[in-house]
């Protein structure tokens, strides 16, 4: 027998019309590239939203077609999100980290129409122009009075939505239509489409407002640092007016001095980022002695939070809620906020060995991890396995790329993350490596996210990366690369000794080499295949 109720079709343009009719003070401040702070309410974005996706239709844009974006988090892109998907097409958010190679590659791929570029990234259109296709239209998010010179044919933001009226005759989609598009930042191999639909948007909003409870709630100040054009900026776009949060968009300053600014005049009580933003902040907030007014809580994810990090700011009162997720699951798939009972009776210490794991999966999500031959492995904190995913935020195929579809799913429908696992009776998921980063020595493997956790913590160290170098008895031996913070150079022994509280002697780094940067990918994290590279010819001492 079936229920007898109504089926509404979850609609993205949905959630814009239901915050500017029930949360009409909320505000999105953003940095804009003019050099200014912009200001307005959800109700003045829904009458743009409207506004623009009349000059789209104007333009030619259909239902299902392609519309780039290559932009800072700031409101012309969030103002894209919403009119795109609103009226049936696809809003394909571009990295401007990519190389100019795999940008050519995905434009290419995506079969965008149009792209929408902030002024800063009007050089980097220019430099692949002829390689891409003769009919894309440029349209650089500005006004007239701020359009750069340049020999391409541009058109102008604010002169598209000018002469339109705000009034959009807003189409019913099924809830299935495609509605966004986000291509993986990988390494190695051509980037792969992950293609979200109004309803996985909707859904997975829903699971993250839930699942990340008071630090997404109405009256927050969230700043997004993690990009509106990669991984939907954790869905806080959607999640945001959902709930009556204001935003507070911070463009392309993402220092830790320009962020401190900002958070302070804005009020920013929760911030959203990867690990490598808040070490700025945290040496920003060392410099000034005090944390930027309101700041309460922080989120982190998108790469291991490393212990000290977490410890430092739960010490000044900031809470922190480590999550994981990837492209591929919109992008959240576990958040780490300590159950109540935990967290009104563990001590720090007791905290923190559980901050520090990836948090548990947000209603929605199920996580099962398997061995080599593909069996479940029990969710006893012991064993370890690549790590599988099924719910319905989570892509179902690769978009328009059957090959890495079928390397990703397995039989059962499950897709691999290429995650190396393992999950505690009561939930909790600690990530061991990327499957490729994993450190196999004498048949036993080595975590390199458990060394570098470790070294994160000594005060010489300002950030560090644990790889594998070819050995002639133990196949492989990690060795630890170093960017020290300042003069002082760490030494082995030092850094063994801290290690061995954690790891067993034969897990310890065979050495330590200082460099100035380490190579990073599109989405800032530590990029081990170009570090192996170059460390391939390493000598290990003897
Ligand atoms: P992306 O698709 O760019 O978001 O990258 C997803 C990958 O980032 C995951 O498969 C993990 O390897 C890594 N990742 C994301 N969050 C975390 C985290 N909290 N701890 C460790 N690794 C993470």
């Amino acid at each position: 027998m079936l229920g007898q109720m109504m089926h509404r079709p979850l609609s993205i343009i949905e959630i814009l019309r239901f915050a500017a009719e029930i949360h009409k003070t909320a505000e999105i401040v953003s940095v804009r590239t003019e050099g200014d702070v912009h200001r307005y309410t959800y109700p003045d974005a829904y009458a743009r939203v409207g506004q623009l996706a009349n000059a789209l239709q104007d333009m030619g844009i259909e239902q299902g077609d392609r519309v780039a974006t290559l932009a800072w988090n700031g409101y012309r892109h969030f103002e894209l999100y919403y009119a795109v998907s609103g009226m049936g097409a696809v809003c394909h958010t571009i990295n401007p980290r990519l190389s100019a190679e795999q940008m050519v590659y995905i434009i290419q791929h995506a079969e965008d129409r149009v792209i929408f570029v902030d002024t800063t990234f009007v050089p980097v259109i220019a430099a692949i122009r002829d390689q891409l296709p003769s009919d894309l239209k440029i349209i650089v998010m500005t006004d007239e009075d701020h359009m750069p010179e340049s020999d391409l044919p541009l058109g102008c933001y604010e002169d598209l939505l000018a002469p339109q009226a705000a009034n959009f005759d807003w189409p019913e989609l099924p809830e299935d239509t495609a509605a966004a598009l986000c291509y993986t930042s990988g390494t190695t191999g051509n980037p792969k489409g992950a293609l979200y639909s109004h309803r996985s948007t909707v859904l997975h909003a829903y699971s993250v407002v839930v699942g990340v409870g008071a630090m997404l709630s109405e009256g927050a100040r969230v700043l997004p640092v993690v990009p509106l054009f990669h991984v939907n900026a954790w869905g806080l776009p959607y999640t945001a007016p959902m709930v009556g949060a204001s935003l507070i968009f911070p463009g392309g300053a993402l220092d830790g001095a320009s962020l401190f600014k900002l958070m302070d005049a804005e009020k920013v009580s929760s911030a959203w980022g990867v690990p490598t933003v808040w070490q700025g902040l945290a040496g920003e907030i060392a410099n000034q002695g005090r944390n930027p007014d309101g700041f309460n809580s922080v989120v982190v994810g998108g790469s291991a939070a490393p212990r000290s990090m977490i410890e430092g700011f739960e010490k000044s009162g900031v809470s922190v809620c480590h999550a994981w997720g990837m492209t591929e699951m919109s992008p959240i798939g576990t958040q780490g906020n300590l159950p109540v009972s935990v967290a009104a009776s563990a001590t720090l210490e007791e905290r923190l060995d559980l901050q520090q794991l990836q948090g548990r999966r947000v209603h929605g999500v199920e996580l099962k991890i398997v061995d080599e031959d593909g069996v479940p492995q029990p969710h006893d904190g012991e064993a370890v396995g690549e790590l599988y995913v099924r719910g319905n935020n989570v892509i179902s195929g690769y978009f328009n790329n059957e090959e890495a579809t079928a390397d990703a799913m397995d039989a059962d429908g499950w897709f691999g993350t290429g995650d190396i696992a393992s999950i505690s009776t009561d939930g909790y998921l600690m990530i061991q490596d990327r499957a490729k980063d994993l450190i196999k020595s004498g048949g036993e493997w080595i975590s390199s996210i458990d060394l570098e956790n470790v070294v994160m913590g000594h005060p010489d160290v300002a950030s560090c990366a644990v790889i594998a170098v070819p050995h002639p008895k133990w196949d492989e031996r990690p060795i630890l690369v170093v960017v020290p913070n300042g003069e002082a150079r760490v030494s082995k022994s030092e850094i063994d000794e801290m290690l061995l509280k954690h790891v067993a002697k034969w897990q310890l780094p065979d050495a330590i080499e200082f460099v100035d940067a380490l190579p990073l990918t599109a989405t800032g994290k530590v990029s081990k295949l170009t570090l192996r590279r170059q460390f391939a010819d390493y000598q290990l001492p003897e």
